[in-house]
């Protein structure tokens, strides 16, 4: 069976402070009870003890969600609100009342979590950009008709060609640290392709001999938070199975991919082999925070924005941060409510277009405020969001990866 209780006992945990909702993106939003996680536990646990069945308005109220846990963050209580939220979706997903938004839910995952899938369809998208049909398409402002199309064609950058890296790059530094395997991600494989180049090029300066495993699919992320568990347990095992089990570490460079993967333990219980994968994983910036890495000078005024699963899921804060303070002339300016989400979360831009731009236009607000020439955050979702609000902005904001930088900070060392 797919769907997972959850544990009434952490439901219990909340004492019904309220510290947590100036902290909640979309209680800031919407100013409504029921979508701050005070209200949602109180749905929660009203539904697990059977107070109250699976609703519209009950599956609204999780769906307005962006499973950004920066009620986590905030909460003194311990309550650990990512996984009861993703196990009261499990439930929905298996018995609730929303056919049309769970069509349109599996409908984009569908398109985001096959990699060769999604390559195809961003290969014509390459094409629909490079032909001119983009220029026509806007002109005559027909993706007005189709809000959610409309969104997904702000959000996407001209698509670049993306051959594969190889699938051994061997360590380049003085001291060789083991096995880095590295998980190339959906959306960072075809999006992002020079991160993932410039991720293995840093890790072989480190002294890692870098895996790519070429047969890598998607890690699930994106069904664990819709609450299809089985299709995202299928993903993990399947992801598990390609890559060696002798590597020391598995490096990853998208936020939200990086929480799932450390996660998956939680949803797989008794499972020794992923267990042990699980245990590997790390996000890059923990792997490179204490690497030797010949670093010349970047002249840049930039500011960082914290990727929610990142800071809030895996609480990592101060590595990014450290990282980029160790270029030279990288001046790191901060960004004020640094942790408070971009609107992406996953696909909820494309779901929720309406709050996505309004949580995004606060980002940009604070962005703008910085002066910053570039903004740095690690989830190629922040990364395409934030960098559509800087373009509709007309900004001129450079919005990069952490590697992104580090890497060209190499290239300017001294040899
Ligand atoms: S996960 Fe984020 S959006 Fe959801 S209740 Fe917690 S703070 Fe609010
Ligand atoms: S901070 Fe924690 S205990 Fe307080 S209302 Fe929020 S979830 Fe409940």
């Amino acid at each position: 069976m797919a769907a997972v209780t959850p544990d009434i006992d952490d439901l219990r945990l909340c004492v019904h402070c309220g510290i947590c909702l100036p902290q909640c993106p979309t209680y800031r939003v919407l100013g409504e009870e029921m979508d701050s996680p005070r209200g949602r536990l109180y749905l929660m646990r009203a539904a697990a003890e059977g107070r109250l069945g699976f609703t519209e308005t009950f599956a609204r109220h999780l769906d307005l969600c962006l499973g950004c846990r920066a009620c986590e963050t905030a909460c003194p209580a311990g309550v650990p609100f990512g996984s009861l939220l993703e196990a009261t979706r499990s439930q929905l997903a298996e018995r609730g009342p929303r056919p049309r938004a769970a069509l349109l839910c599996r409908l984009l995952r569908g398109m985001f979590t096959e990699p060769r899938r999604l390559g195809v369809m961003l290969g014509g998208l390459r094409l629909y950009q490079r032909s001119g049909l983009r220029h026509l398409v806007r002109a005559t402002r027909v993706l007005a008709l189709a809000p959610r199309l409309a969104a997904m064609e702000a959000l996407l950058p001209d698509v670049p060609s993306a051959p594969a890296l190889p699938e051994l790059i061997p360590a380049q530094g003085r001291r060789r640290l083991g096995r880095a395997g590295l998980l190339t991600g959906c959306i960072q494989r075809h999006l992002f392709p020079d991160v993932n180049r410039d991720t293995a090029r840093l890790l072989s300066l480190a002294g890692y001999d870098v895996v790519v495993p070429r047969d890598q699919g998607c890690c699930g992320a994106l069904e664990l938070h819709a609450g299809f568990l089985d299709d995202f347990r299928d993903r993990a095992r399947s992801l598990i199975a390609t890559f060696p089990v002798d590597l020391d570490v598995i490096v990853v460079n998208a936020a939200g991919c990086g929480l799932a993967m450390k996660e998956y333990g939680r949803w797989m219980p008794g499972e020794a082999v992923v267990a042990a994968f699980a245990e590997k994983i790390r996000d890059v910036t923990e792997v490179l925070v204490d690497a030797e890495l010949p670093l010349g000078p970047l002249d840049l005024t930039a500011t960082y924005h914290d990727a929610c699963h990142l800071a809030h899921g895996q609480r990592i804060r101060a590595e990014p941060r450290r990282l980029l303070g160790r270029i030279p002339d990288l001046r790191l300016v901060p960004l004020t409510e640094s942790d408070l989400c971009c609107g992406s979360a996953g696909v909820y831009n494309l779901l929720e277009p309406e709050v996505a731009d309004r949580l995004l236009s606060m980002k940009i607000d604070r962005i703008a405020e910085t002066g910053a020439a570039a903004v740095v955050t690690g989830n190629p979702g922040c990364l395409l969001q934030i960098a559509k609000g800087c373009q509709e902005r007309g900004l001129g904001i450079e919005v990069v990866h952490p590697v992104t930088l580090l890497a060209r900070a190499t290239r300017r060392a001294v040899k």
